[in-house]
């Protein structure tokens, strides 16, 4: 992804455009899968120089509070970020093997507010959904990517 592209994204979202916003939404931009903060922070720290691993843990999180990136959840508990394209409402398959992530079309959640409303009458604001699974180049046996 060009800078450029990365400014774009965050004025669309109000967002200030600063150098380490940027850098930090590029490093993700050129990744297949997810990256953890310190694999971030070892990316940008080439061409930011002076960043502190507690500042790209800031940036991440304002970025993933203004959904402008992801976060992706592994059974070590660890925390991951993964930058999608994608803008629209959607889920991700995690593949558990090569850590690739696919993008879902189906919500499939429409059930589960209908049953919220008849259950007691109250409404669903948002929700955060995340499959986990093996893809199908790691159930044949070659991804072709180590983990
Ligand atoms: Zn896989
Ligand atoms: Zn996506
Ligand atoms: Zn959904």
């Amino acid at each position: 992804m060009e800078l450029e592209q990365g400014a774009a994204i965050l004025r669309r979202l109000k967002l200030k455009v600063t150098p380490r916003r940027l850098e930090i939404i590029c490093c993700l931009a050129t990744e297949y899968s997810f990256l953890s903060a310190e694999e971030v922070w070892s990316r940008v720290r080439l061409r930011l120089g002076s960043i502190g691993l507690p500042t790209v843990y800031r940036i991440l999180d304002e970025l993933a509070e203004a959904a402008v990136i992801t976060r992706i959840f592994l059974s070590n508990r660890k925390q991951y970020y993964f930058l999608c394209s994608n803008q629209d409402h959607h889920h991700h398959f995690v593949c558990e093997s090569c850590h690739r992530v696919e993008d879902l079309e189906q919500c499939g959640l429409d059930a589960v507010s209908r049953e919220i409303a008849q259950r007691s009458g109250g409404r669903v604001t948002s929700h955060i959904l995340q499959i986990n699974g093996v893809c199908g180049a790691c159930c044949q046996g070659h991804s072709g990517v180590a983990a």
